[in-house]
């Protein structure tokens, strides 16, 4: 017995010295990542899926009419503003786990405060809001401040710029999953960079956001990116997203 283990220990020590004496041993060939472009930092890759560039609004359409076009209002060839009352509008194609990348602007003309100055919000899959607000001097409960995710998770902190200022976000958005019984197997969540600044650190997103009561999980798959229309008049421009 002594014997064999010894051994057995003389032929491990063989193997991991073996393994470990030449580099090439633990590198790695294949498969060899993709080449994607990335000119100017914020605009979109070679690989993104443009969902707003200023001159249309093809890619998305209506909350309120099906499949009705999207009634927010472009400005300038540049940027696209809510249009209060015309309802949330949503892309044409879903998405599962994907990189966003959008710039909005909450108006400089400062009026209203908390939840009611300069809010909106971009959903993923319809149902989980990282937050839009102008959350600059204006206070507010922390996890609805701008990038929450609303009501789950307050931001590591505030990097929002003054109302009338374009912003960035840059959210990794990992979908849940649900098995065939509608029972979620495993959580989404999500990564969000404000102007460049880490304010979500892969957070796991509980279900649904609510505005009253607890997060649901009711099961779905791919499903639309929303952005909010809250009734204040926020601009948007360059949105794209890359599928993970
Ligand atoms: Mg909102």
């Amino acid at each position: 017995m002594k014997f064999n283990s010894t051994l057995l220990f003389l032929f491990i020590s063989v193997c991991l010295f073996s393994q470990t004496k030449d580099p090439k041993d633990t590198e790695v060939w294949e498969p060899e990542p993709r080449v994607v472009t990335s000119k100017v930092t914020g605009a979109a890759p070679s690989d993104a899926i443009v969902l707003f560039d200023g001159s249309n609004l093809n890619a998305w359409q209506s909350t309120k009419v099906k499949e009705g076009p999207a009634e927010w209002t472009l400005i300038d060839g540049d940027a696209v503003q809510v249009k209060p009352g015309t309802g949330d509008i949503m892309t044409r194609q879903a998405f599962g786990d994907v990189q966003l990348h959008l710039e909005f602007k909450t108006p400089e003309a400062i009026e209203g405060d908390g939840q009611g100055r300069g809010n909106s919000g971009v959903f993923f899959q319809g149902r989980y809001e990282v937050q839009i607000l102008d959350s600059y001097e204006n206070r507010t409960y922390s996890n609805g401040q701008a990038g929450a995710v609303y009501k789950q998770h307050l931001p590591l902190v505030n990097a929002s710029r003054p109302p009338g200022t374009w912003q960035t976000y840059d959210i990794i958005f990992k979908a849940p999953t649900f098995n065939k019984d509608g029972i979620k197997t495993s959580p989404g969540y999500v990564t969000v960079l404000h102007n460049g600044v880490l304010i979500q650190n892969h957070v796991e997103i509980y279900g649904t956001v609510e505005y009253i009561g607890l997060p649901k999980n009711k099961a779905h798959g791919d499903d639309f990116i929303k952005l909010q229309d809250h009734g204040n008049l926020i601009q948007y421009r360059n949105i794209w997203v890359r599928e993970l």
